[in-house]
């Protein structure tokens, strides 16, 4: 009976309203070409010659309805894989548009994502299921269609590993290898080698992006993209009422606002996507798109992972708010033509500004174990940041540690002080005595807020640890699992999945993966740099 495709998935149940209701690509056959007037290009799976399933997500398992055998079965593994479709699945790749690094690029569309099918639960939760690495559709460009083990890897763990964090994110189900190897040129240096290659199951109640929408309106086809635009409110936002113009500009700061939801979580728990191109914004403003990302590992404003973008910093950390107000504005531009009032659009951007500062100013009092911000804070929250940045700090151990500092023994020594963050340290010798002096001074100032607060420090440490995570997926943990995984070692894959289920717990037995980035892992590439060759 397993493999009675009918049978072991019947629980799934299909209902395929992107493909219903929005215009098709009228050609079936699979190259490369671009598209008018059309959202997707129907388009199937590539077949591989040995799928292996390494990993599979069990909470998402479980919100799909899918059982543990579900899973592990070889039928899970083929569908998985791009082998095998269900009677119900209808495949297709979307077509979309974009602003990379600052500049429209014309068509991109999905190059090696294929979304298999669109199914409901029984609470009535729409999931796509999208594999990334499944071969070649029309908008491939010059490009293979495929992904390699080591961003696929990247890509399952931290997908899971934000939702877990709290993050808004899209989600991903699977992680098998093909059994087949994709050649790539990591370095960009001339020098392309063989790589196992792999394929995610990702999963969200919408791929849309920002680009989904300008494609149209760099087209000047107002009709299409009524259509696109309608369908998104009617499925994705339909709390907001019918379409109409109105609807349009609340749905359009609807977007802002969950914009500045997920950068102000980005920012809390040290999150930088490092290619923020107007092709990876979901309009649900959901996480999307994990390529050349990164971890801060020392905090540092500056840093940005993406080595493509090195020279710019475009993307660097502290930049990711005004980036994503730049791609907001790109979306207004696109749908300008269905609202024809740029003063309403340009205030719901000006609002994106407003909510963010003001989200930040929460955040930041909710990772110091402060009640609520006050106006005095900004001097606090301006001198922690440079005394983060006057000696290389770790930014997730640094916030865990001030949550062990002791704010109601009142003469501590500056040594007894530091005890409870001197494991954030980076570098003993960047701690001089002027150093030392200035970090302790900003203690002593936290510490006569918290009094002034009257919060217990038990209480503030329950509350800062709900908010500042113990174990973040460190870049060089990226690393070494993507590694192990290419000697086909899955171990850490799976145990750091496993850890990444409680980040805000302190798991002691898992202790070993909450440390610092060790020395070796500072300059090594895909540690402290990635480029977007994936
Ligand atoms: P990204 O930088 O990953 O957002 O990708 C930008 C565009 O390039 C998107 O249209 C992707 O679908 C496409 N793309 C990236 N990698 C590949 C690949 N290996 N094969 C085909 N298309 C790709
Ligand atoms: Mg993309």
């Amino acid at each position: 009976m397993e493999n009675n495709p009918e049978f072991t998935f019947s629980k799934l149940r299909f209902d395929p309203r992107f493909v219903k209701q929005l215009p098709a690509d009228p050609i079936k056959d699979n190259h490369r070409r671009q598209v008018a007037s059309a959202c997707f290009s129907y388009v199937n799976p590539t077949p591989v010659s040995s799928p292996q399933l390494i990993a599979y997500s069990k909470e998402l398992a479980e919100q799909l309805e899918l059982s543990a055998s579900d899973c592990q079965s070889d039928l899970f593994t083929q569908i998985f894989a791009g082998n095998q479709l269900l009677s119900d699945m209808t495949p297709y790749a979307q077509c979309y548009g974009g602003h990379q690094f600052g500049h429209w690029a014309g068509q991109l569309g999905d190059g090696r994502a294929i979304n298999l099918g669109e199914v409901t639960n029984s609470a009535g939760e729409h999931h796509i299921l999208q594999l990334k690495g499944a071969g070649a559709t029309p908008y491939s460009r010059t490009a293979d269609g495929l992904a390699v083990l080591r961003s696929s890897v990247r890509e399952f763990i931290c997908s899971e590993a934000m939702y877990h964090l709290g993050v808004p994110t899209t989600r991903a189900l699977s992680l098998v290898t093909t059994g087949e190897e994709v050649v790539r040129d990591m370095f960009y240096d001339g020098n392309p080698k063989p790589e196992p290659g792999a394929i995610v199951c990702r999963v969200s109640p919408s791929f849309l992006r920002f680009g989904s929408y300008e494609i149209f309106a760099a087209q000047d086809d107002t009709e299409t993209l009524k259509k696109l635009v309608d369908y998104t409110i009617e499925t994705d936002f339909s709390h907001l009422g019918k379409p109409s113009r109105d609807i349009y500009l609340q749905w359009f700061d609807e977007v802002c606002q969950r914009t500045v939801e997920m950068i102000v979580h980005w920012m809390r728990v040290g999150f930088v996507h490092g290619v923020m191109n107007t092709d990876n914004m979901s309009v649900l403003g959901l996480t999307i798109d994990y390529g050349p990302y990164g971890w801060l590992d020392n905090y540092d404003p500056n840093w940005t992972p993406n080595t493509t973008d090195a020279t710019n910093r475009r993307y660097r950390y502290g930049q990711q708010a005004q980036i994503a107000q730049w791609n907001l504005v790109q979306l207004a531009n696109a749908i300008y033509p269905l609202i024809e009032d740029a003063e309403s659009l340009g205030q719901s951007i000006n609002d994106y500004a407003h909510e963010y500062a003001s989200q930040l100013e929460a955040m930041r009092a909710a990772k110091l174990g402060l009640k609520a911000y006050q106006v005095d804070d900004a001097n606090l929250v301006s001198e922690l940041h440079k005394v983060l940045q006057l000696v290389e700090t770790d930014m997730t151990l640094f916030y865990r540690g001030l949550a062990d500092l002791s704010t109601e023994t009142q003469y501590q020594t500056d040594e007894q002080l530091l005890s409870a963050i001197s494991d954030a340290y980076y570098v003993e010798d960047q701690l001089t005595l002027d150093n030392k002096a200035a970090i302790c001074q900003w203690l002593r100032q936290y510490q006569q807020r918290i009094r002034q607060d009257g919060t217990y420090d038990i209480e503030r440490k329950v509350a800062m640890n709900k908010v500042n995570p113990k174990y973040v997926f460190r870049n060089y943990l990226a690393q070494i699992a993507a590694d192990k995984a290419e000697q086909g070692d899955f171990s850490l894959v799976n145990e750091l999945l496993e850890v990444f289920r409680y980040p805000y717990d302190e798991q002691p037995d898992k202790a070993q993966y909450a440390v610092k980035r060790p020395d070796w892992a500072r300059e090594r590439a895909g540690c402290s740099m990635l480029s977007c060759s994936s």
